[in-house]
């Protein structure tokens, strides 16, 4: 952690559903967790959801992970960024689907609306795998004048499967 000012808790969404996407979401947050301004403070469990309409690809699998940080949304969506296309470059299909997607969901109290940058992200409160794993570790964080906990109860769950294992899968996970 850089600077002298108290980080602010963001919260990022993580998933893929190309190769091992476990994998590149582990390396993804080791990477983030190296990164001097950010800390990675919170990882859900792994959330496996089976592909919906085109059902010949594989499972999805999405996590969220709480991030301490310095940097303002801005810095923070370029460091995502550099991850994905770090991780793409090692693994991804030229044309195909990106083995990773990094979204910044909340990031602290902050309302961002620019060119390329919205937050909280736009569509969180319907994804099931978003709010699954949200809750699972900011259950009481108000959002739109809900807790997280009161809107993943509202969400369509079905087919969300949260995958045995806890919080600490990203650590062990080589990729
Ligand atoms: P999606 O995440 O909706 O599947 P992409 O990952 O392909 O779509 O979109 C990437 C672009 O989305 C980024 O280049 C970024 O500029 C933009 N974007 C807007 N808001 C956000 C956000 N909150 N988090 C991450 N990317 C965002
Ligand atoms: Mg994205």
């Amino acid at each position: 952690m850089s600077g002298r000012n108290s980080p602010v808790a963001a919260y990022l969404g993580l998933g893929g559903n190309l190769g091992d996407p476990a994998a590149a979401m582990a390396t993804a947050l080791r990477r983030l967790d190296a990164h001097a301004a950010i800390t990675v403070a919170a990882v859900s469990s792994l959330y496996r959801t089976p592909p919906w309409g085109k059902t010949d690809q594989p499972d999805f699998l999405n996590a969220v992970a709480r991030l301490d940080t310095h940097l303002a949304p801005r810095a923070l969506l370029e460091a995502l960024l550099a991850v994905e296309r770090g991780l793409d470059r090692v693994r991804g299909e030229r044309w195909g689907p990106r083995p990773i997607d990094l979204d910044i969901l909340l990031h602290g109290t902050a309302t961002v609306a620019e060119p390329g940058l919205s937050v909280p992200h736009p569509r969180m409160l319907e994804r099931a795998f978003v709010l699954l794993p949200l809750a699972e570790i900011a259950p009481d964080l108000r959002v739109a004048g809900a807790a997280i906990a009161a809107h993943a109860a509202r969400v369509d769950a079905s087919g969300v499967v949260r995958l045995p294992g806890g919080g600490d899968w990203w650590r062990k996970k080589q990729g």
